[in-house]
């Protein structure tokens, strides 16, 4: 990583530490001071190189995968995918524990399309014998949806007995992989699925604006008329696409020029092996930093994902989210509440331009945020340990 300075010379702003929008690099802004052309060959040449470079990162090598970018932000394309590749009478297991879950179902509920929940909460993992009961126990399901980083707290769900399952049952698997995919491995040739769907402002690190779903072109090309929507279509954009290289409507030109200096930079850095590893060191040097405090992690190590970490609130009486908040951004952090129901919580982001030093900078500033609020006890309350427990049983 020699050709690396973290932080970017010219940044002196704010770290971000949540999953998106993230700290992105220098020459990543840097490369939004030209105007691009929509309808021009240099665009078009730009949009085939992003979609290209997004195929291969998912491990095709086979052509069976074609990548269709999208206007929006991530929600939109999981609704696109969601409602293109779902038939109108067709029905998709949705397993959830957290927030992204519960999201797909409600983009279904929203679309009309018919749905059963698996939901464990707020961040029990799903796991392969509950989907294969649930897929045995109702004929009428056809798709499964999986998130593979649970951003709200942070869990890796075990996508692999997941994908086993589903393709045992001979049913098809769509996969939000939006906080993961760039830093985690997943390679379409292994996981059997039919697509699944990320974002320009997460592990790849560039700036908010688009999305995109890598889907099998055999599921795509059935797809046609599925949709919902006349702009969250993805079989409409991928024809256009493939006949025109245009996108259907005003393409984010801008970001779609930072996006592929972000892939540069993912490249350079060894792709998604090196970029997971990076992530991996910072999630490493926060939570052992953290722990070292008296922070408390909502998950064990086996279920912590390099993308984003959940921590408990600390019991001390004189201790306050919002007041802790004020504390780290005057230090230059930008934290993230948590999203946990029971228990009292926030999260740190391990993406984005950060590094190690970075992240010894976190924990430091926390040791100093509490310090100045008073806090001498950085313990959670016990009904929190309690919440932990449920997950090692
Ligand atoms: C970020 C994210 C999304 C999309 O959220 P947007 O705010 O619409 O970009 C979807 N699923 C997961 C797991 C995410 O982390």
């Amino acid at each position: 990583m020699t050709a690396h300075t973290f932080p970017d010379p010219g940044m002196g702003e704010p770290f971000l530490l949540t999953p998106g929008p993230l700290t992105t690099a220098y020459s990543v802004k840097e490369a939004m001071l030209k105007d691009w052309g929509s309808w021009d060959e240099d665009f078009r040449a730009m949009t085939r190189n992003l979609r290209d470079r997004l195929v291969a990162m998912a491990g095709d090598t086979t052509g069976a995968f074609t990548c269709v970018p999208l206007q929006g932000s991530g929600s939109y394309c999981v609704e696109a995918m969601l409602g293109t590749l779902v038939p109108r009478d067709g029905k998709v297991l949705v397993l959830a524990n957290g927030a992204y879950g519960l999201r797909a179902a409600e983009t279904l509920r929203v679309m009309g399309r018919a749905f059963t929940l698996i939901d464990k909460g707020d961040y029990l993992p799903p796991r392969g014998e509950e989907v294969a009961r649930a897929l045995d126990a109702d004929p009428a399901i056809t798709h499964v949806i999986a998130i593979h980083c649970e951003t709200s707290s942070g869990i890796l769900n075990p996508l692999a007995e997941i994908a086993a399952a589903t393709a045992s049952r001979g049913r098809r698997l769509l996969i939000d992989t939006m906080s993961a995919f760039g830093a985690v491995d997943l390679d379409v040739t292994h996981l059997p699925c039919d697509a699944l769907v990320s974002s320009a402002n997460k592990c790849i690190e560039g700036v908010p604006g688009f999305g995109f779903v890598i889907a099998r072109r055999s599921a795509l090309e059935a797809a046609r008329g599925n949709a919902h929507s006349l702009s969250l279509d993805v079989h409409a954009q991928w024809a256009t696409m493939e006949k025109t290289g245009q996108w259907r409507f005003t393409p984010p030109t801008h970001v779609v020029a930072a996006f592929l200096t972000a892939l540069d930079l993912h490249e350079a850095e060894g792709g998604v092996a090196g970029r997971g590893a990076r992530y991996g060191r910072n999630r490493d040097v926060l939570v052992e930093g953290m722990r070292g405090l008296g922070f408390e992690t909502l998950l064990g190590d086996r279920w912590l994902s390099p993308i984003i970490v959940t921590f408990f609130n600390p019991a001390h009486p004189r201790f306050d989210f919002a007041a802790f908040y004020a504390q780290m951004k005057a230090r230059g952090f930008i934290i993230y509440p948590g999203k946990l129901t029971a228990v009292d919580s926030f999260r740190l982001g391990c993406i984005g331009r950060l590094d190690e030093a970075v992240m010894r900078r976190v924990v430091r500033a926390a040791a100093d945020s509490l310090h100045a609020m008073g806090v001498d006890s950085a313990a959670p309350p016990a009904a929190a340990l309690a919440e932990r427990t449920r997950l090692a049983a």
